[in-house]
């Protein structure tokens, strides 16, 4: 495992909602970074079929173009019902014609597929977000970190917090979605809480307690 040593990284993301949440998270560590949307670098292709690969092609891609370590994400919802879709096409679900995101949409899709297959009780809309994490330094090392969270999907949509499919995802234990929490009760994390709750959080919690001396 390598330890990261130094204070300045690149948010190997386009995705405003997870540079917000990361920022939130990389905050108390004192780092110095900026995102791939704000250094103007193109998207790379996801061409993996997993979190890990999709991952590992932001971070590397991030990496290259700035020569710094790169903190990339890729998530997704993860609904048994649906034999793991979305998965990791859950932003693609999001996409429309002209090539915007509409996550209205997406909820509305995610719920039409669910009463297809008749899955209209809690129990028989169980699903878990993913986060996988890739640290990568420009000489092409990267480390991976994952995290999830099971809750169910939630129907019709609740909340305004949060970003993409938060307002349809009840984490279990709790009554309200992810749409409804705060950010701090969501994905807030820092040294010396035993827990987190969000799958980014989960997965930070991993990347802080092996690569860094925090
Ligand atoms: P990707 O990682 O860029 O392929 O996109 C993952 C997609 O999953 C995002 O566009 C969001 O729609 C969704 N997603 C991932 N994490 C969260 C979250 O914390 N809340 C809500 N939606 C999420």
């Amino acid at each position: 495992m390598r330890k990261l040593d130094t204070k300045t990284i690149v948010v190997a993301s386009h995705n405003a909602g997870k540079i917000r949440e990361i920022a939130d998270l990389i905050g108390p560590f004192g780092f110095s970074a900026k995102s791939a949307a704000e250094l103007n670098f193109a998207e790379p292709d996801e061409t993996g079929t997993t979190f890990e690969e999709n991952a590992t092609i932001k971070a590397l891609a991030s990496a290259e173009a700035s020569g710094l370590p790169s903190l990339s994400d890729d998530s997704g919802l993860v609904i048994d019902a649906l034999g793991g879709d979305p998965g990791v096409y859950t932003a693609n679900w999001a996409e429309t014609a002209d090539g915007t995101r509409d996550f209205a949409m997406a909820m509305q899709k995610v719920e039409t597929a669910l009463e297809k297959v008749g899955a209209v009780k809690p129990e028989q809309r169980t699903a878990r977000f993913v986060s996988v994490l890739c640290l990568a330094w420009p000489d092409g090392h990267t480390e991976l970190f994952r995290g999830e969270v099971e809750g169910t999907v939630a129907w019709p949509p609740r909340g305004t917090a949060g970003f993409g499919y938060d307002p349809v995802f009840q984490p279990e234990g709790y009554e309200t979605t992810f749409g409804e929490m705060s950010a701090e009760e969501k994905h807030g994390w820092k040294p010396g809480d035993a827990q987190a709750l969000s799958h980014r959080a989960r997965a930070f919690k991993i990347f802080v307690e092996t690569c860094l001396d925090a």
